[in-house]
């Protein structure tokens, strides 16, 4: 079977902005950002979505979603975060792999978005 494009940023076959890792997750800026800070959290073993997903995964995924929107929010000065699963092509979902979309949310307007820059002020 064809690797996910996740996957693929798992193997570090192509490269992405990756903001946090450990044994079990991934996160690194979403390529199209809907607000700047755009995050894609995502278990390392594909399963096709969260209604497929290990015991393992469903038990601690929230856990790692709260602590990396913790971080977003402090280091962007976001004031709300969407955290977001789309399940089934029908609902959105494009990427056939785990994903949770943490997207920051500003009082102010903000300037256009510039993924590295924001990479730089996570991670800084
Ligand atoms: P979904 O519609 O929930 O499946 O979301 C998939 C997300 O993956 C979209 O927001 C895409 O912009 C994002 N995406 C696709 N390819 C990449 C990539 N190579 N690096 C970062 N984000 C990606």
């Amino acid at each position: 079977m064809s690797k996910t494009i996740f996957e693929m940023i798992i193997n570090k076959d192509i490269p992405s902005l990756k903001i946090y890792e450990d044994d079990e997750y991934i996160a690194f800026l979403d390529v199209n950002p809907k607000q700047k800070g755009h995050t894609l959290l995502v278990p390392k073993i594909k399963q096709k979505n969260i209604l497929e997903e290990s015991k393992k995964v469903k038990e601690s995924i929230l856990e790692v979603a709260i602590m990396i929107s913790k971080i977003l929010k402090k280091k962007l000065n976001a004031t709300g975060i969407k955290i977001i699963i789309n399940n089934g092509k029908s609902s959105g979902q494009i990427v056939f792999h785990t994903h949770f979309h943490l997207i920051p949310y500003y009082d102010k307007k903000v300037k256009p978005i510039n993924n590295e820059e924001v990479l730089n002020k996570i991670l800084n």
